[in-house]
């Protein structure tokens, strides 16, 4: 893999997990990122908060970014949203989402964990946040790798 960095997923996974993303925001204007990592040292939530800021994703005009967060090779995983999504859910929704990604992880595998993330966000993003005519793709859907 020439150049490309570290690359866990095949190009089957990768598209499947892309995709996900591409059709959860065609419901809504919020912004879904995946980010995997190899290793977490420390709490996947806090190192998610700092991927969160350091993709610029709390830079979206109604602050409606969610972020699935990775360690692949620790078996660690979070979601977490922007302020403009805790004003309208409580921890409710990221712990239940949490226990489904979960389980499809010990089901079905990572990729289909970090679906069922996506498919999740997707729904709730698409109550309060609908999708608009003139909407941007203000984030690239594509993974990111630490
Ligand atoms: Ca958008
Ligand atoms: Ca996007």
């Amino acid at each position: 893999m020439l150049g490309l960095g570290w690359r866990p997923f095949n190009q089957a996974e990768e598209h499947q997990i892309v995709s996900s993303i591409v059709e959860a925001e065609k419901l809504t204007s919020g912004e879904i990122k995946v980010h995997v990592d190899k290793w977490c040292k420390t709490d996947p939530v806090y190192k998610a908060q700092n991927v969160f800021h350091h993709l610029k994703m709390d830079e979206t005009q109604a602050r409606n970014g969610v972020l699935i967060y990775v360690a692949l090779k620790e078996h660690k995983i979070s979601i977490i949203g922007d302020v403009g999504i805790h004003e309208l859910v409580g921890p409710g929704f990221w712990n239940n989402t949490m226990d489904h990604m979960l389980q499809e992880i010990k089901s079905k595998g990572v990729v289909e964990g970090i679906c069922a993330g996506i498919d999740d966000a997707a729904k709730l993003l698409a109550t309060h946040f609908p999708a608009k005519d003139d909407d941007k793709d203000e984030l690239s859907n594509d993974i990111s790798y630490g």
